[in-house]
């Protein structure tokens, strides 16, 4: 369940809305780690990802992908801010999600979860010192 904070502006509780939907769409049905992602790109767009496994785990899909994928693929590479959404208590990005959304900027804000409590940081500071290829 993804609780937003109650300080949290309106911009990140609609993002993590939206990530919590899109988390209902994870694959397999049901599966136990179920994430939801919901990218807001600097021109107003929304893409959602969910995770999605695979019987040969090194070809699962984590939700944050998903979205990135969604969105470079229709062409935007600047983004705002991403929601990420889990059952589980603390949710926060994996490194590679991490370094694949460092590639278009460190700026991103990611709303998540983290002692349980809705929590708001930048790329650059869940992956400091990094290089990205800065958007083109
Ligand atoms: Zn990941």
């Amino acid at each position: 369940m993804c609780t937003p904070a109650e300080n949290k502006p309106e911009e990140a509780e609609k993002l993590l809305k939206k990530s919590n939907e899109a988390k209902g769409c994870a694959y397999p049905p049901g599966c136990k780690n179920a994430v939801g992602a919901a990218l807001l790109t600097e021109d107003g767009k929304t893409f959602t990802g969910c995770s999605i496994e695979n019987s040969t785990p090194c070809l699962s899909a984590c939700a944050e992908c998903v979205a990135v994928w969604k969105a470079v693929s229709e062409g935007c590479t600047k983004f705002k801010s991403l929601a990420v959404c889990s059952d589980k208590k603390d949710y926060t990005p994996c490194g590679g999600c991490r370094q694949v959304l460092r590639e278009f900027g460190d700026k991103t804000e990611i709303h998540m979860q983290l002692d349980g409590k809705a929590k708001t940081m930048t790329i650059a500071e869940l992956l400091p010192m990094s290089t990205g290829g800065e958007a083109k």
